[in-house]
């Protein structure tokens, strides 16, 4: 047990959250900052005051794992009721079922197909001429050819990404993205829910111990960290070193909330894939929350751009120009005494919540296992590159 010795986290988001809860119940004295009112950082959820719908305030968030501990993990702060992500998409005025499947497949076509039929068909369009794709077009022209590019992935990559497809790396598509069958649960995973009361009850859990002190809107200052053991530092990477070697880029969200009597649309998500539709996708909040029942909604607009100083990063871009840039910064960042990067948003990735926590828990472990070796603990515990 470590009495009195100092932690200090910057944000109370699931990273910091779930860092501060294992350091605590080891007797450290953790404290926590974030610069916004509220802890969960970008899991947050809030009840409407009009409607009382539960809001993904930073957009939608389903819980979904194969980790057995870190469904146990969640589990222990608040109870998952089952959920399943079944999304729509709008496309040339008819409405589809995603990932496109046998139904989408079928729909699109006009036809009945058997899954073989359908694997068989789908493989006389795909463009085979094209040997080693390089770009997303290309991938997605290789995989299932230009009709279904052209419906399902062409605009909502473009609207995500603000750039063509064919700009973009094949990488990001990384396997066929159509399914044989009718399963349109979005996620394969063997664990999934919503967590009953929201994320952020949740996150108040985790961060209910004796030895844990959070302070919100109180921005992260280099200067003030004498007398902190160790600092794990969730906040951007760039942002901590004040944007000296450039900044990251990222991509930000703009959502245009808007409320309706009865149901906007029928399910929790709704893509549109038309480039002439300039948002990429509606969510109907209360849909996530199908055991509880509402007159009103709330629903959100999700307008996707260039992330610019002051906006809140979201996705980080990650392509050739800004992995050059995060090396710099990665190598920078070895140099500092005392600090680890942790998160989403430390380490410059796309995490999701149960990737999050499980990086979390393994920090703290070695944090300190390293401590108890006298060892220092590396800025990162897996490479950001
Ligand atoms: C649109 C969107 C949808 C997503 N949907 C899903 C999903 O369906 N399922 C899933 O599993 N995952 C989803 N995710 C991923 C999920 O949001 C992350 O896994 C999670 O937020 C990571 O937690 P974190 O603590 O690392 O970062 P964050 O949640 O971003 O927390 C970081 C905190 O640090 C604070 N902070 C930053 N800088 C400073 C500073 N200088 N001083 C003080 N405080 C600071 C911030 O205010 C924030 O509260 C989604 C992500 C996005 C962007």
């Amino acid at each position: 047990m470590r009495n009195g010795e100092r932690i200090l986290i910057v944000g109370a988001g699931l990273s910091g959250a779930v860092i501060g809860r294992a350091l605590a119940q080891e007797g450290w004295r953790v404290e926590i900052v974030d610069a916004r009112a509220h802890v969960a950082g970008n899991c947050h959820t809030e009840r409407d005051a009009a409607t009382s719908v539960m809001v993904h305030v930073y957009g939608p968030h389903i819980f979904h794992t194969d980790d057995a501990e870190i469904w146990a993990y969640v589990n222990g702060f608040a109870t998952f009721l089952p959920y399943k992500n079944r999304v729509k998409t709008t496309s040339g005025g008819q409405v589809y079922s995603l990932p496109v499947n046998l139904h989408t497949i079928n729909q699109f076509f006009g036809k009945c197909f058997r899954p073989d039929e359908a694997r068989a068909f789908v493989d006389g369009l795909a463009d085979r001429t094209i040997a080693d794709p390089r770009t997303f077009e290309e991938q997605a022209l290789r995989f299932v050819g230009r009709d279904l590019y052209e419906a399902f992935f062409k605009g909502y990559t473009q609207k995500q990404w603000g750039c063509d497809p064919a700009e973009l790396p094949a990488s990001i598509l990384k396997r066929l993205p159509v399914r044989f069958n009718y399963e349109d649960n979005y996620f394969f995973h063997r664990y999934q829910g919503m967590p009953e009361h929201g994320y952020t009850a949740m996150v108040e859990r985790i961060l209910d111990h004796p030895n844990i002190r959070v302070t919100l809107e109180t921005r992260f200052r280099r200067e003030e960290t004498d007398g902190f053991a160790h600092i794990f530092h969730s906040g951007p990477l760039d942002g901590y070193f004040d944007y000296e070697l450039g900044r990251l880029g990222y991509r930000t969200l703009d959502f245009e909330r808007f409320t309706h009597d009865g149901d906007y649309q029928g399910c929790a998500v709704m893509n549109y894939g038309d480039a002439s539709v300039p948002y990429t996708r509606i969510t109907e909040h209360k849909h996530f929350s199908p055991w509880e029942t509402h007159e009103g909604s709330v629903c959100y607009r999700e307008f996707p751009r260039a992330c610019e100083p002051g906006d809140i990063p979201y996705y980080p871009v990650r392509l050739v120009k800004e992995k050059a840039q995060l090396a710099d910064y990665a190598r920078r960042a070895e140099r500092e005494k005392g600090v680890t990067f942790v998160g989403r948003l430390g380490t410059y990735r796309y995490l999701d919540m149960d990737v999050t926590i499980r990086e979390a828990l393994d920090t703290a472990r070695l944090f300190m296992e390293r401590r108890a070796a006298g060892a220092a603990m590396p800025a990162f515990i897996k490479s950001p590159l």
